[in-house]
Formats: structure tokens, C-alpha cells, sequence
């Protein structure tokens, strides 16, 4: 088990204490939309639990992880979506800004543009 974090934005949006704009919640994941989306679904899927990345989400609690990834399946059938792109920032040199796990889910619009 991981006890919230102070000061972890994820951790206090997973506690209420600031408001997040959930699509979609397990025992384990809630996903939340994106304050700043990149593409017209943007949603984050975070494990309530804390842990920096994914993984080490993976490697402290892996039912944790495959619910978060089948969370993010399920947002992405919740939003009507044909394909999703699911992204794991990890660390700084990665992109990651906030250091509590989080996949985002991205779809909406083609992004199959980008992969030739
Ligand atoms: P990262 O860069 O760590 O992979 O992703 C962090 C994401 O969190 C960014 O896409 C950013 O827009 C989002 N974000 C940052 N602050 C907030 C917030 O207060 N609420 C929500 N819903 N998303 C946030
Ligand atoms: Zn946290």
C-alpha cells in the first residue's frame, strides 16, 4: 500500500481534495479529463494508489497496472473512440511533469497519421 503524497496533485484529486472532471473509476484507477488536452479526448487514467511512474506501478502492484490499462480501454469505449493512443511519460527526460502514474488516452482524431 502507498499513502498519499503531500503536494501530489494526483494523489489530491484521487482524494477529492481538488476537482478533477472524472469520466470513468474502478476500485483501483479513476480517470479524469486533461486540463490542457491535446487531442478532442484527452483523459488521464491514474492508479488511486501513489506511485512515481509506471513502472514502478508495475513492478509494486501489477493488478494495479493492468487495471489501470483496462480502465483506459474502457474510457476509450465510453468515448466512443475507433483507436486510442495510451502514453506513459516517464521522468523528467521523458516528459513526465507529475510524478504520480498516469496514461493518457488520446483519440478523437487520426492518429495513425503519425506512425508511417
Ligand atoms: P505528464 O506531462 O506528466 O505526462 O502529464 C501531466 C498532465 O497533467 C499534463 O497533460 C497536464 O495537462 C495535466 N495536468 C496538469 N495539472 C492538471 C490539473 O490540475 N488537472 C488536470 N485534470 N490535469 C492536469
Ligand atoms: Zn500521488
Amino acid at each position: 500500500m502507498s499513502a498519499p503524497v503531500n503536494d501530489c496533485l494526483f494523489c489530491k484529486i484521487v482524494a477529492g481534495e481538488i476537482p478533477g472532471q472524472i469520466v470513468h473509476t474502478t476500485e483501483r484507477s479513476i480517470a479524469f479529463r486533461d486540463i490542457n488536452p491535446q487531442a478532442p479526448t484527452h483523459v488521464l487514467v491514474v492508479p488511486r494508489e501513489h506511485h512515481e511512474n509506471v513502472g514502478e506501478l508495475g513492478a509494486a502492484d501489477p493488478a494495479g497496472l493492468a487495471d489501470l490499462v483496462a480502465a483506459a480501454g474502457e474510457v476509450a469505449r465510453l468515448e466512443g473512440l475507433a483507436g486510442y493512443r495510451l502514453i506513459f511519460n516517464t521522468g523528467r527526460a521523458g516528459g513526465q511533469t507529475v510524478f504520480h502514474a498516469h496514461g493518457h488516452v488520446l483519440g478523437g482524431k487520426n492518429l495513425d497519421e503519425h506512425l508511417a
